[in-house]
């Protein structure tokens, strides 16, 4: 990645949101660069550009960003969370192994069980937040160890740090989906992580209006195999999608402190709340990795967890009653959604892994927004209110 001489080394996150990845505008002086809708470049051009599948202006100013923003050296933009997760699983081979995390994000399952199976890749499930997941990886000795933390949906904090020493200990490589954090509150590779990956579509754009994943690193081999993967495979974003991330990451820092102190509050009120069973909030006391999540994030995000003990039917009624809080997947816009993992982000997991890993009929996610708390609060409790008290 180049450095910017006009950015002094020690920049703080919100001033690198706003000041690196700001190339390409120098000939007309415009203060933001402007969107390269071009398919293809002119031959010998000073940039090295050729063709958009394999790189254009609007990827290496977000790369630029994004490598900066979570600590890294290198990063690769890609269309998706998706399309990122398939780069890195495309340098497997056959008779390779994954040891995985096994409350992973739904369509992560998904590519592992149904496409990664098919080319002969092992795939193996772990419950990281038990002591004895080190022992499995010393036993197993995977190519790939892949995490995610806090997890989607049960919001459960893995020790990046102690898991990573485990693994590269057998010569593994470790991935931590970086989603659900965002790379202001979680900087994977400072804690020893390989690859940090991200789903720029959640909090990094934070709009709700592209899509988007990276991969960043600070190994140039990495940084190679992913560069390949984009061209190669096909999984280039648009320079368009690539441009509103690049605005969206511009307030990043002041949108995730609005969602971590959103959601907190509305953690510790539905927990104080007698119609919630039970609350998940990283920066809440009562979460059972509370010391870790404090020590290895800066804020717990905008991803809450309740349940609310009910069958999936009431479940469901309560998002109903629910006003400012739009019943959708995804996670991590300004606006606030609401989500029932067993019928939503997970329905594609089969019932008894979804239990396995603690996903109830009566769960219901929330990816808290940046309205006003109060608004939000008003909104949850009137249709509390309008519950039948648990059975
Ligand atoms: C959304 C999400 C993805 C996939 O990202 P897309 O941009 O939807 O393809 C991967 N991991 C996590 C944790 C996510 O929340």
């Amino acid at each position: 990645m180049r450095e910017d001489p006009s950015i002094p080394n020690d920049a703080r996150f919100e001033t690198r949101a706003i000041h690196v990845g700001q190339d390409h505008r120098e000939a007309t002086g415009a203060v933001i660069p402007p969107i390269y809708m071009t398919s293809t470049f002119e031959t010998g051009n000073p940039e090295g550009f050729d063709y958009t599948r394999s790189g254009n202006p609007n990827f290496r100013n977000l790369q630029a960003a994004l490598a900066s923003l979570e600590g890294a050296q290198h990063c690769t933009v890609f269309a998706s969370g998706v399309s990122a997760i398939t780069a890195v699983v495309s340098t497997l081979q056959s008779g390779d192994l994954i040891l995985s995390e096994q409350n992973i994000y739904g369509c992560t399952y998904r590519l592992f069980e149904r496409v990664l199976r098919k080319f002969g890749v092992r795939i193996e499930y772990a419950d990281f937040t038990q002591p004895e997941a080190a022992a499995r990886i010393a036993q197993l000795k995977p190519q790939l160890l892949w995490l995610e933390s806090p997890t989607n949906p049960m919001l459960k904090v893995l020790d990046i740090a102690a898991l990573s020493a485990a693994a590269h200990a057998v010569g593994c490589a470790v991935l931590v989906d970086n989603t659900f954090a965002s790379s202001l509150l979680q900087q994977p590779l400072s804690l020893g992580a390989d690859l940090s990956l991200l789903s720029t579509t959640k909090y990094s754009n934070g709009h709700s209006d592209a899509l988007g994943g990276a991969v960043c690193s600070n190994d140039p081999s990495w940084q190679e195999r992913m560069i390949f993967a984009q061209k190669a495979l096909g999984l280039q974003p648009s320079p368009f999608d690539c441009w509103l991330t690049s605005r969206g990451l511009k307030t990043q820092a002041l949108r995730m402190r609005c969602h971590s102190d959103n959601a907190l509050e509305l953690a510790k009120r539905l927990e104080a709340h007698p119609r919630v069973r039970s609350v998940k909030y990283p920066f809440l006391p009562s979460h059972p990795q509370f010391a870790l999540a404090q020590r290895q994030m800066k804020a717990g995000s905008g991803m809450l967890l309740a349940d609310f003990g009910h069958t999936q039917a009431q479940a469901l009624a309560l998002v109903k009653q629910l006003r400012l809080f739009a019943q959708a997947e995804s996670l991590g816009g300004i606006e606030s959604l609401v989500c029932h993992p067993a019928t939503m982000t997970h329905a594609s997991v089969p019932r008894e892994v979804r239990e396995a890993a603690g996903i109830t009929e009566g769960l219901l996610r929330f990816s808290v927004g940046i309205e006003h708390v109060d608004d939000l609060w008003n909104d949850l409790g009137q249709a509390l209110e309008r519950q039948p008290a648990n059975a």
